[in-house]
């Protein structure tokens, strides 16, 4: 045996929980050194939690056997299979917990499972592995106390040996349900395929036909299905594309290129545009979005006021500024809409962004396009708006960009291509825009750089947090701020605001991020001097090689990582307050 652990059966583990009735929280330190084997499947404990409240709370660990869940040969056929039966297995456990445990059975929230909030898309995640023999899940408990910190043995022996034995029963069944896992695998098998095969077919985007877009409300990302109207794409923008599983499916494609999108209010364009950031990720059955797919390498270009910037070179998109700071080293804790939308832009260029989707409800309006007499009357206006770049972004770099445009016909000259959206279906409105002949934005201007100077500097991403309050050091604090669900990370010192990056959908998205930069500082800065997104890609070029596990430190319990994309990487270490960068001389 491979470990030292005491291995008990249900029988002795409930009457090992019985032992410890009444002592103090800390004796559960024990089950450290407990396996329980149920028969087809054995519980361990990766980390126990140092008291009831404690966040983050202990790590459960569960191997299961081919016995107790059984994978089907075509469910393991193809990495993206497994991606999607791991998610399966997940969701299933997930919903598991969600029906069959009671909770909050001690003080401070303890004597609960804590369930996954999963989101709608399916993401790579290390929290499920598979094995030649054995699935291994690792979930989240709170261990039951009472309010005087003292083991409620009988709550415990019902959630391990009771519950838990149930939720296992209850994945088990779900996977014998062949007919959905196959709908699982097949889908997410068709979305990491086809978003390969985009760019050999020139669109950045895929909108399938009978695709529904539209979400829950504004705070759910659930699909709202009663009074969805399908997405159907006209004859002039129809392409057909042949997936793996699903055979040919016809839908809307959306060319490389500029692409503007148009239509009156409250006709679904930001809709539209939300679904096709999403489709970056394969999404669970159901969802609406699944044949949703758009390249990889995209990002949502907006405007994020109050954002921190680090010697950024701006000089392509704005002059000088009116307090008489270089443009070409911009910095600022407190950036505007334009320089903020500005900042995004060239972030996105630097870090090898192929797709960049804006809309005008979120981007700053005079970065957008200024007009003519606003030009005369303030000739001082340092900024060059998008308008003039934006064709530029294609022919000199083949960045495509989705721009929702509904207020102004000035982006019908730079379009390749112009999608109106009227009552909630995609309208070819090309030739219309072409025939008005309207001015295509004009040159003049140096090209648009982008590479990007910066050299972050050895000595950031520094993880301790120094509690004033409790005269305390931690060493390493990230911690995604869960509660609130809203994509805030305490990083060390900082609080890393990522909810205007768009692309993240996870709390452990977050946490990956966070880990990444710690993983950034001890292992890449220091032997080389390189710009964020160079930084961003070389961490994501050791994640790629050893895993998602290559960001679990040694000395914190284990975390929950699911993937992250270059750009998210970049976009975090753009955003950090504290970061420290120097610029290289060409
Ligand atoms: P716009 O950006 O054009 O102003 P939105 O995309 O914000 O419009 O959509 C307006 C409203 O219509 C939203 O409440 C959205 O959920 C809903 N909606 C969008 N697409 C559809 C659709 N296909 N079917 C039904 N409702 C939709
Ligand atoms: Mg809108």
């Amino acid at each position: 045996m491979k470990n030292n652990h005491n291995h008990f059966s249900p029988a002795e583990f409930g009457h090992y929980l019985s032992g410890l009735a009444g002592r103090s929280f800390p004796a559960y330190q024990q089950l450290r050194r407990v396996e329980v084997c149920y028969g087809p499947f054995s519980l361990s404990f990766r980390h126990i939690q140092k008291s009831p409240g404690a966040e983050p709370a202990s790590v459960g660990q569960l191997k299961a056997t081919k016995a107790c869940w059984p994978l089907p040969d075509f469910a393991l056929a193809s990495t993206a299979r497994q991606t999607a039966v791991k998610d399966f297995i997940l969701r299933a456990f997930t919903e598991g917990i969600n029906s069959l445990a009671r909770q909050n059975r001690g003080v401070d929230g303890s004597g609960s499972f804590q369930a996954q909030s999963l989101p709608q898309q399916i993401l790579v995640r290390n929290i499920v592995e598979l094995t030649a023999t054995a699935v291994y899940l690792s979930f989240r408990l709170s261990l039951p106390a009472n309010s005087s910190n003292k083991i409620l043995a009988p709550e415990a022996q019902a959630m391990l040996l009771e519950e838990l034995p149930a939720i296992v029963e209850a994945t088990r069944k779900a996977l014998l349900d062949h007919q959905r896992l196959r709908i699982f695998c097949a889908t997410v098998e068709d979305h990491l395929c086809m978003q390969e095969r985009l760019a050999g077919r020139q669109l950045v985007a895929f909108i399938g036909d009978n695709s529904r877009l539209p979400r829950q409300s504004g705070i759910s990302d659930l699909p709202r299905l009663d009074a969805a109207v399908p997405f159907q794409a006209p004859a002039e923008l129809a392409v057909t594309l042949d997936f793996p599983n699903a055979g040919p499916v016809r839908g809307l494609g959306i060319q490389a290129g500029v692409t503007v999108l148009i239509g009156g209010g409250f006709h679904g364009k930001s809709t539209l545009l939300n679904a096709i950031a999403r489709g970056i990720y394969p999404h669970i059955p159901g969802d609406g979005r699944e044949r949703v797919i758009t390249v990889p390498h995209s990002a949502v270009v907006c405007a994020e006021e109050g954002r921190a910037i680090s010697k950024l070179d701006l000089s392509g998109l704005i002059r000088a500024l009116p307090d008489g700071s270089e443009s070409g080293e911009f910095s600022t804790s407190n950036a505007s809409g334009s320089t903020s939308t500005a900042a995004a832009l060239v972030e996105n260029i630097c870090a090898g962004a192929q797709l960049l989707l804006i809309d005008e409800d979120c981007a700053a309006a005079n970065f957008l396009h200024r007009d003519q007499t606003m030009g005369r009357l303030l000739p001082e206006d340092p900024i060059i708006p998008l308008f003039d770049r934006v064709r530029e972004l294609y022919e000199k770099n083949l960045i495509s960009t989705v721009l929702i445009a509904g207020g102004s016909s000035v982006y019908l000259g730079a379009a390749d291509q112009v999608i109106a959206m009227r009552y909630f279906q995609p309208v070819c409105m090309t030739r219309q825009a072409k025939a008005l002949n309207l001015p295509c934005p004009g040159g003049g201007q140096p090209p648009l750089s982008c590479s990007d100077q910066r050299r972050v500097l050895p000595g950031n991403f520094e993880p301790a947090y120094e509690n004033t309050r409790l005269r305390k050091q931690v060493p390493i604090r990230i911690k995604p701020l869960r509660a609130q669900e809203q994509q805030l990370l305490e990083y060390g010192q900082d609080l890393l605001d990522l909810r205007k990056l768009g692309t993240l959908v996870d709390a452990d998205q977050l946490s990956t991020i966070g880990y990444a930069l710690l993983l950034a500082r001890q292992r890449v800065l220091g032997k080389a001097a390189l710009s964020p997104s160079r930084l961003a890609a070389a961490v994501l070029e050791i994640i790629e090689r050893e895993g998602l596990a290559a960001l679990q430190c040694a000395n914190t319990p284990p975390c929950f990582f699911s993937q992250i994309r270059q750009l998210d990487l970049a976009g975090a270490i753009n955003r950090l307050r504290s970061l420290k960068v120097r610029k290289e001389a060409i």
